[in-house]
């Protein structure tokens, strides 16, 4: 039944498959001669399959628990750098026809303002976004097919990426919208979006139809076959991710990694990024409803255990986390981070009182992007702005390619350094511009490749002189 290269949800995510794996790691907790067995494989940075990672996230042995969080740091060193991405969500609109129990979006809520931004006010939102330094966005809608059908968001792609406030420009669209149909997902891909994300929520079909009762989110093979059909229509950046607390996060993990290796059996691409969110509080949700939520502890072997199996995939924190469960995790293996972020349809342009709030969720971490910025550059990490993968054509396999040998370093890193030093110029207090200045100083010494180094030291010239968008 289990079949990673079939196209039916049932096959690649067998509840079947997931139970055993569950059972095996369960068996070898304890076991250290196949535990240090799959941690010599995971050293090779070749990945682990589901059921190896599952075991590694089950171990309780201490000392094995500390050379997993070791490792996870040091495949994070070796192909992520000390680089981290950053993005802002842009909500807009939370019409809504599902009935996502833990979603405050849901139809049936009549307390939360309902809100869809015009074209207009979408530009005033990208001008606030462009000018606290944002260059990548994701947009959020709900899904509703009479208030934001696929014209509407295709509409709006064009406005954000038509807007050009002084020297601002948002160079990437990541678009997180409900499952949609293969000529839908062209009409994306034709739009010129980076990544399609889409959170399974749950892989437990059980749970998925029981959390997602109405409306057409509630069928759960045609959500978790919603990336095949993205691949389908060209767009091999996807990005997966559950939404921990609803299920046994043991089962979510495992059943994640199976789309992973689904997505990799089928189409020779992995997903380009995974996200990690975790249930809050929102309008008319109290997250201590769901039984299946997870301490910070258990969050971060989550993370460094999906770190060590899929070493090239990207790993993404929002503002749904604290700046000290961020800070932790951040070694362990993330590499992209949202800033500055609000979550209510027209919030960056004109922040609503609470009472007429439209929040998804609320953020725990509230910081304007600036002060994320030093903070980052403080814990020694290296934030960028880079957006030049897709524009250059590295996407699906040949981004994979160039990350599965450690080479995406020859790019990212100039990047990095060349979009932090335009937003130090365009956006950064003098305290930020300071600290950033002498990072870029330290950063650039460190490219080990003479021509790229020399290309660096002009563009950042130029880019002092006023020219923007370098990039390798
Ligand atoms: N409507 C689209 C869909 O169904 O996939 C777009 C997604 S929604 C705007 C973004 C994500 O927010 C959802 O996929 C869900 O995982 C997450 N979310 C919903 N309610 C949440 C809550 N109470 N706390 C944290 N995240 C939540």
């Amino acid at each position: 039944m289990y079949n990673p290269k079939s196209k039916k949800a049932e096959e690649f995510i067998c509840h079947e498959e997931v139970l055993e794996s569950l059972k095996f790691a369960d068996d070898n907790k304890n076991n250290i001669e196949l535990i240090d067995k799959i941690l010599e494989k995971a050293k090779t940075r070749q990945g682990l399959s589901h059921r190896e990672a599952a075991v590694l996230l089950d171990c309780e042995i201490p000392g094995k628990n500390d050379e997993i969080f070791k490792l996870a740091n040091e495949i994070k060193q070796d192909y992520y750098g000390n680089r981290i991405v950053l993005f802002a969500p842009l909500y807009l609109s939370n019409y809504c026809v599902n009935g996502c129990v833990y979603c405050p979006y849901h139809k049936q809520n009549t307390t939360i303002p309902r809100r869809k931004l015009t074209q207009e006010e979408i530009r005033n939102e990208v001008i606030a976004l462009q000018d606290m330094g944002h260059k990548r966005l994701a947009i959020e809608a709900g899904e509703d097919p009479q208030n934001n059908p696929i014209e509407y968001i295709l509409e709006s792609i064009k406005t954000i990426y038509s807007v050009k406030h002084k020297n601002g420009s948002i160079r990437r669209v990541n678009v997180n919208i409900a499952a949609t149909s293969v000529e839908n997902y062209k009409k994306l891909h034709d739009a010129g979006i980076g990544t399609y994300v889409l959170f399974q929520e749950t892989y437990n079909k059980e749970t998925y139809e029981r959390l997602h009762p109405t409306g057409p989110k509630h069928n759960y093979a045609y959500h978790t076959e919603a990336m095949d059909r993205a691949m389908q229509a060209g767009i091999d950046d996807v990005s997966l991710g559950v939404l921990f607390g609803l299920e046994l996060y043991r089962y979510e993990f495992t059943a994640l990694l199976m789309h992973a290796e689904h997505l990799e059996a089928a189409y020779g691409v992995g997903p380009h990024a995974i996200s990690v969110p975790r249930i809050k509080k929102a309008d008319d949700i109290d997250p201590s409803a769901f039984d299946n939520g997870i301490d910070d502890d258990t969050f971060a072997k989550i993370v460094a255990c999906i770190r060590i199996a899929t070493p090239y995939t990207g790993m993404i924190i929002s503002t749904r986390e604290s700046e000290e469960c961020r800070a932790r995790l951040l070694h362990l293996g993330i590499s992209q981070m949202s800033g500055g972020s609000k979550t209510s349809v027209g919030g960056y342009f004109n922040p609503m009182p609470e009472d007429e709030d439209s929040s998804q969720f609320d953020i725990s971490d509230r910081r304007p992007l600036d002060e994320v910025i030093k903070w980052l550059m403080d814990l020694g990490y290296l934030p960028s702005f880079c957006t030049a993968c897709y524009r250059k054509g590295r996407t699906g396999d040949r981004f994979m390619e160039i990350c599965k040998h450690q080479q995406i370093k020859n790019f990212c890193h100039p990047n990095a350094i060349m979009t932090l030093k335009e937003y130090l110029l365009d956006y950064a207090s003098d305290e930020t511009k300071e600290i950033g200045n002498k990072l870029i100083a330290k950063e650039v010494e460190t490219l080990d490749n003479e021509n790229i180094k020399n290309t660096v030291i002009e563009d950042l010239e130029k880019i002092e002189h006023g020219e923007r968008d370098f990039r390798f």
